[in-house]
Parts: structure tokens; C-alpha cells; sequence
């Protein structure tokens, strides 16, 4: 780690929005209808429940959508990052922080649920 790096606002990061972030965002968006994974509000951001996969690649691309990345609401959007429910790495600020296994787990299952209903109005004639 360089010096500069020491300095929380030398820190970049930018690595955590690739170029093509918006369009990310409003596919992860899309996935659910535009629903928080969480409540019944409109999705009005893309949270991030971790920043790389295991083989360390930054997730914020397409894959990460349902996975890694996921629909949620201003105020659900706070929850997901309390402290009680996120961790926070002071060692790698910029990909080290996630959220709890536990709140992880609500995102994911939070997720399924809203693509399967969605799945089902898009079916219907
Ligand atoms: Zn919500």
C-alpha cells in the first residue's frame, strides 16, 4: 500500500463504479419491477452487499445483480448499512466492507422472492 493511501481522501473509489454503473443499476432496478428486495417501496438505489467476488474481481457488474447487488429503497438502503447489519473493514475501506451472513441472506432471499413475481406477471397474457 502506498503512503498516499493512508489518507481516507486519497483513497479511490471510484474502482467500486465502473463506467457503465448507471446501466447496472437500473438492470439490477429492472430485475425486481423497480421493488425494494426488502419492503414494498420503489427501488430507488443499487446497494452493494459486498465489493468483489471471491477471485477478488470488483462485483459491480452484470453477474452481481441478484448476488452481490440488489434493489432497495432510500430507507432500506440505511439498514443495509447500520453497523448491525454491515461490517466495515478500516484495512480495505474501498472493497473490504459487506454486509452481516445474516442480513445477506434477507437481500438474497428478499431478492428471489420479488424476481419470482415479477417472473409470474410477465408471464400471464
Ligand atoms: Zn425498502
Amino acid at each position: 500500500m502506498s503512503q498516499s493511501k493512508n489518507n481516507i481522501q486519497d483513497v479511490d473509489w471510484s474502482i467500486r463504479y465502473p463506467e457503465n454503473w448507471a446501466e447496472i443499476s437500473w438492470k439490477c432496478r429492472e430485475s425486481t419491477n423497480f421493488r425494494c428486495c426488502l419492503c414494498r417501496s420503489e427501488a430507488t438505489q443499487t446497494h452493494h452487499a459486498l465489493y468483489t467476488y471471491r477471485d477478488g474481481k470488483v462485483i459491480a457488474d452484470f453477474r452481481g445483480i441478484g448476488s452481490y447487488l440488489f434493489p432497495l429503497c432510500d430507507d432500506c438502503h440505511e439498514i443495509a448499512h447500520h453497523p448491525f447489519n454491515y461490517r466495515k473493514d478500516s484495512k480495505n475501506p474501498v472493497l473490504g466492507n459487506k454486509n452481516s451472513p445474516r442480513f445477506y441472506k434477507l437481500l438474497r432471499e428478499g431478492w428471489l422472492d420479488k424476481k419470482r413475481k415479477v417472473q409470474k406477471m410477465t408471464q400471464k397474457d
